[in-house]
């Protein structure tokens, strides 16, 4: 959770002793919000601003002991901590519902911004846990709305918290993986080497290029892969022996030392280039 602390916001201080009143009971779960005012699209470095402005309306606006939520998320996906875990929020709508149920903000708007974003979905959810198992609250989770007349959370919010606040589809998208380039074979370096191997016992790992013929022989299902380890050996010819046959050669043109028709043809298959 990407967590902002009073501290870190630059909260002003709560008035005592209503800032400071603690939850008398346990709490049943987490009631959604948003502003239900004009709410344009800003640069986080604007969103601490945004929650100073809140709170000195909330103080001083409504005469509330401090800003009324438990949290808040920018769109952004940081999780502003208002009143926190363990001080009642005054957002809910009296004081039986304060008492009943956290109170998490999405900053959206009824007008300008109103639909979160993946990431603002991914922060109220992040915060909705962090009420679940620090607070701790039941499973419960609604709107403002809910027992309230209000239209808070708005549509959009409600929506997604009577669905269960999933967290957004990131719409089956991979990690981008880098693009690989083809290995390519140098055909006089793997001759050489299936020349030289088995090597003696200190000698190093012969030519790389060994592998990944090695892997094409492996994937052809002419190599065991406990056999495929970097050497071009005994096995690993009578592997290229296997694979030449396949291609139509007898004799002393299956003798298992790749040539440069037979290894092209394999590199097309299994995904590299061949250079003489
Ligand atoms: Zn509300
Ligand atoms: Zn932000």
């Amino acid at each position: 959770m990407k967590l902002v602390t009073r501290a870190q916001w630059g909260a002003r201080d709560y008035r005592t002793p209503n800032g400071a009143t603690p939850y008398s009971r346990a709490r049943r779960g987490v009631k959604l919000h948003y502003l239900g005012t004009e709410f344009a699209d800003r640069t986080h470095d604007r969103c601490g601003a945004y929650i100073r402005l809140l709170q000195d309306q909330h103080m001083d606006g409504r005469g509330w002991s401090d800003i009324g939520y438990s949290f808040l998320v920018c769109t952004h996906g940081y999780v502003y901590e208002g009143r926190g875990l363990k001080r009642r929020n005054s957002a809910n709508g009296n004081t039986t519902l304060n008492e009943q149920d956290y109170a998490v903000c999405l900053l959206v708007g009824s007008s300008g911004r109103t639909q979160p974003t993946d990431e603002q979905l991914h922060g109220a959810r992040d915060a909705i846990e962090h009420c679940r198992t620090n607070g701790p609250a039941g499973d419960w989770l609604g709107g403002h709305r809910d027992g309230y007349a209000t239209t808070c959370p708005g549509d959009a919010v409600y929506a997604w918290a009577k669905k269960g606040a999933p967290r957004p589809d990131d719409g089956g998208s991979e990690p981008e993986t880098p693009a690989t380039e083809r290995p390519v074979v140098d055909l006089s370096k793997l001759i050489a080497a299936a020349k030289a191997d088995p090597p003696k016992k200190g000698t190093p790992v012969s030519y790389p290029g060994t592998k990944v013929v090695e892997a094409a022989l492996v994937a052809e299902g002419l190599l065991a892969r406990s056999l495929a380890d970097g050497h071009f050996g005994s096995a690993t010819v009578d592997a290229y022996a296997l694979w030449q046959r396949r291609c139509g050669w007898s004799g002393d043109d299956a003798d298992g030392l790749p040539g440069i028709a037979s290894l092209t043809k394999l590199g097309k298959r299994r995904g590299f280039d061949v250079k003489e």
